[in-house]
């Protein structure tokens, strides 16, 4: 620590992370992966100690297996086969309305899922997830500092400076760093003082979580589920669409989410009010319980166009606010450090130059759009199953009664109810399936190099349905391929912070290149040939079906796993592959880059 002119202390660290939320977490990690230093506070003195965000999708794992971290999570998470059927009815104990097969685990979803990815869906609540990313990141060197709260900040030429409280003394500190990272979530701070533009309402619903400590086994463990919906009079007011019993723990821990008027504000937590909740949903007071937490939130409609200003970024709730329906939380916001995490690296190692950084914000913040709409379009979408129902107003109970007892008549107005209330849950695939969601963007910017292809249209829906390309701008598609015979997958060719070129056989000179410019950039770049009789062989020949380029053709690999440039040929001689290549880099890292051998 030194000295500021007026005595003040100032600490000093390449990046500071404020938040220990997923985003500023998963920061910490991959920043400190990297080697970067990399300070994080966060305001309070523990990490999360509710569970909140859960669903654990493939392209997070995927970040989590490049860090060497995702046995950990796995260890401790709930597995993917107990996360669908997903149960739409009136209470755990009473009428079943239908089940929908979730995040994959359908017969046939699941075979679009395992092509996808070498990842598995999973179950990790918050209070699993951060401890992992946490202590990952400080084994890897990040500082971390609780009871630090951000007060503000000021950027210039050179870097950024932070005022910190320290919330157990009280004195103030500045913390000075090249590179500021706002993770501070959905009331962030650092977004308001960067002042960043905002579309969309705040607060348009009210909801509750509440956990239960509560042995519901003999309700679910023959339907295992992530979540339980109820169609319970007035459930649909508000909230997230309908009554939720969330497990958290199977089958032992939930929680139980219900809707509150916002200008009515939330109610008062008390044991009677808890206590009767749980019974609704549960449908039955024949169970004990003990209530370890209850909190209100709001449903948020709120996503930031312009997420980094300068030397700031915004990652996580701080730019896109959101309900959890599609389970988008913490999974955007792990995905937004590591495609931040990288540029920064390189920055700071002086291999790129800074201009690279305005790419986050022309990738991420159309991201921070489309899931925050997503996720609230969906809460609409359940409205369908009401609809299906005949019903507007589920308050009025002997209508509802009477629809659902209909549903089970003979004749044209119980058939027709059967029918649109299949289609209903089966729509809800847009919630509890949407793979192309998760894994289907294209990212446009400085960073991504086009090759003068119209980017491959969708041949399914783009919401529900993973398409891998190679199009610059795409993820590396995932498949098996071997090295010394043992299956790996082509994602873990790549990443680990570096480039890499990814070739087949007549591509030796694009590996050539590689080394030569490596070498001149003073940065590593992970060479990969696939073929036969190469380090890596593709003996199942679906890489080849899936690269879109020549055997000797060419794909340029980010850090964070995505295409950057592509070259569909082999190189006509080895002076066009560095050519090639030197562009490339030079154009990905926004600095010069000699193609010329180095003297
Ligand atoms: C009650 C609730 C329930 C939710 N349920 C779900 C769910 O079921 N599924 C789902 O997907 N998502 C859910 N979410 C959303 C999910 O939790 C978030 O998307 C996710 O946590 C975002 O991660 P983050 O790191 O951006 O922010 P957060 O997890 O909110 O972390 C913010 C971090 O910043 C720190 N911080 C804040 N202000 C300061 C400051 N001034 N100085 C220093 N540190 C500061 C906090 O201490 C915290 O460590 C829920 C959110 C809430 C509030």
């Amino acid at each position: 620590m030194t000295t500021a002119a007026g005595g003040q202390p100032v600490a000093e660290t390449d990046v500071l992370v404020v938040g220990s939320g997923p985003a500023g977490a998963a920061a910490a990690l991959f920043l400190a992966s990297y080697g970067t230093r990399t300070l994080m506070v966060t305001k309070y003195s523990r990490l999360s100690d509710s569970p909140r965000a859960h669903i654990t999708n493939q392209r997070t794992m995927e970040t989590m297996r490049d860090m060497g971290i995702e046995d950990a999570l796995m260890r401790e998470a709930t597995p993917w086969e107990l996360m669908g059927n997903t149960t739409f009815c009136t209470s755990l104990a009473g009428e079943e309305l239908g089940r929908i097969p979730s995040w994959g685990t359908d017969t046939v979803r699941h075979a679009d899922y395992e092509l996808q990815s070498p990842c598995t869906m999973l179950d990790a609540p918050q209070t699993v997830t951060e401890p992992i990313l946490v202590k990952a990141a400080q084994e890897r060197g990040a500082r971390i500092r609780f009871d630090t709260e951000y007060l503000s900040h000021t950027q210039d030429e050179d870097g950024v400076t932070t005022m910190v409280r320290d919330r157990l003394t009280g004195a103030e500190y500045a913390i000075r760093s090249q590179y500021l990272i706002g993770a501070d979530g959905a009331r962030s701070k650092v977004a308001d003082d960067l002042g960043l533009p905002f579309e969309g309402p705040g607060a348009v619903a009210g909801a509750m979580n509440i956990i239960i400590e509560a042995d519901l086994s003999r309700f679910v463990a023959h339907r295992p589920s992530v979540l339980y919906w109820m169609l319970q009079p007035g459930a649909e007011r508000e909230g997230v669409g309908l009554g939720v019993l969330r497990m958290i723990k199977p089958w032992h821990e939930w929680m139980l989410m219900w809707g509150y008027e916002v200008a009515v504000g939330p109610p008062t937590f008390t044991d009677e009010f808890i206590r009767e909740l749980a019974v609704t949903l549960v449908g039955t007071g024949d169970f004990e319980m003990t209530v370890k937490s209850a909190s209100p939130w709001t449903v948020n409609h709120q996503f930031a166009t312009t997420i980094a200003r300068g030397r700031v970024f915004c990652a996580g709730d701080a730019v896109h606010r959101h309900p959890p329906t599609n389970g988008l939380g913490s999974n955007t916001s792990i995905q937004d450090s590591y495609n931040l995490a990288w540029k920064i690296a390189h920055v700071v190692a002086g291999t790129a130059a800074p201009s690279l950084l305005a790419s986050y914000d022309a990738e991420r913040a159309p991201v921070a759009r489309q899931i925050v709409e997503r996720a609230n379009q969906s809460i609409v979408d359940t409205g369908k199953i009401l609809t299906a129902l005949d019903l507007t107003d589920t308050t009025d109970v002997t209508r509802l009664e009477r629809q659902l007892a209909l549903r089970k008549e003979p004749g044209p107005e119980g058939e027709k109810i059967r029918a649109a209330l299949r289609e209903a849950i089966a729509y809800k695939a847009y919630e509890f399936d949407a793979h192309g969601v998760e894994h289907n963007h294209r990212y446009a910017s400085s960073a991504v190099l086009p090759d003068g292809t119209a980017m491959p249209g969708f041949r399914r829906d783009p919401e529900l349905y993973a398409q891998p390309t190679t199009w610059p701008g795409a993820k590396l598609p995932h498949t098996w391929v071997t090295r010394h015979g043992r299956r790996l997958s082509t994602l873990d060719l790549a990443g680990q912070g570096r480039f890499a070129v990814v070739t087949g056989i007549g591509g030796q000179p694009w590996l050539d290149a590689a080394a030569e410019l490596a070498a001149a950039l003073e940065m590593t770049i992970t060479p990969v040939l696939i073929g036969p009789g190469q380090p890596v062989e593709d003996p199942y020949g679906t890489w080849a079906g899936l690269r879109e380029t020549d055997d000797g053709g060419v794909l340029l690999v980010r850090p964070d796993l995505y295409v950057a440039a592509r070259h569909q040929a082999a190189p006509a001689s080895a002076a066009a592959a560095r050519e090639w290549l030197a562009g490339a880099l030079s154009s990905v890292l926004g600095r010069p880059v000699a193609a010329g051998r180095p003297a």
